[in-house]
């Protein structure tokens, strides 16, 4: 698998063998340095710093960390997932529609959004879906924080959310769905299991609700995660359509343990 460390091998052994080289021909050339040796440095330091980020955007080429982006089996199950909340009101309408539809979900709930939402928190679990760990702050350089101050911000949502539901989720969904060197080397060594999506409906950017529901029908396939946010005007005012849609494709949804086969929550 192509992931950070070996690309990080492979780097240092090129620019190893470009200082030998450089070595070697300078001596035979009493001292000479090429006119071309900056700019490869360049070119090799700028593909490799140019590589490392992008791919911090790729999260399910599994570059940076192990992550889970897919369910697993050919089950002609699919799971929805929930980002961002709990959002006042809106989370409400959402699991009521849910429960309309006998529909279990997952929700990624950032911490510092939980004060005052406690009832609903409570609700989503005794109604049967799965709560994730977003973060505590959501801030938008969230991947730029030194690994230890991201894994304080998960241990702190961790506890409010055992604090609501008795349950310390095992699941984290990286804000932005950035994984970079920071969010691994947080994620090293513990419970926590990076889980992001492969249909990603841009209902938080795309304007167009049929186009959205469009682009998620027709990526749709067994293993699916869908990807939602809680406050999208479009998860509210077309989510009946879309489980209405999911199911006449066929497909199951179900909680993400289920699809991807592993526990929600630990000790
Ligand atoms: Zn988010």
């Amino acid at each position: 698998m192509f992931t950070f460390r070996r690309f990080t091998l492979i780097f240092f052994i090129i620019l190893l063998s470009l200082n030998l080289w450089n070595i070697i021909l300078s001596k035979s050339s009493g001292g000479f340095i090429h006119d071309q040796t900056p700019l490869l440095y360049g070119l090799l330091f700028t593909l490799y710093f140019g590589i490392s980020f992008a791919m911090a955007f790729l999260p399910c080429t599994n570059f940076h960390h192990p992550v889970i982006c897919h369910g697993r089996g050919d089950e002609k199950s699919v799971s929805i997932t929930f980002d961002d909340g709990p959002e006042p009101v809106k989370t409400q309408l959402i699991l009521d529609i849910l429960k309309k539809y006998e529909v279990k979900a997952t929700f990624f709930c950032i911490g510092n959004k939980l004060a005052g939402q406690e009832p609903v928190l409570k609700q989503m679990h005794d109604e049967g879906h799965l709560i994730g760990n977003h973060s505590f702050s959501h801030s938008k350089w969230f991947d730029l924080f030194p690994a230890k101050i991201i894994r304080a911000e998960l241990l702190k949502t961790d506890q409010i959310i055992k604090n609501i539901t008795g349950k310390s989720p095992l699941f984290f969904r990286p804000p932005f769905g950035v994984v970079n060197p920071m969010v691994s080397n947080a994620l090293k060594k513990t419970h926590w299991q990076a889980v992001c999506w492969n249909i990603r409906s841009l209902d938080t950017i795309q304007k167009n609700p049929q186009k959205i529901m469009q682009k998620i029908l027709r990526k749709l396939s067994p293993g699916s995660i869908i990807l939602l946010h809680d406050f999208s005007p479009f998860t509210l005012q077309h989510l009946d359509d879309l489980l209405m849609a999911i199911t006449r494709k066929g497909y199951q949804i179900v909680p993400l343990d289920q699809l991807i086969k592993l526990p929600a929550y630990g000790e």
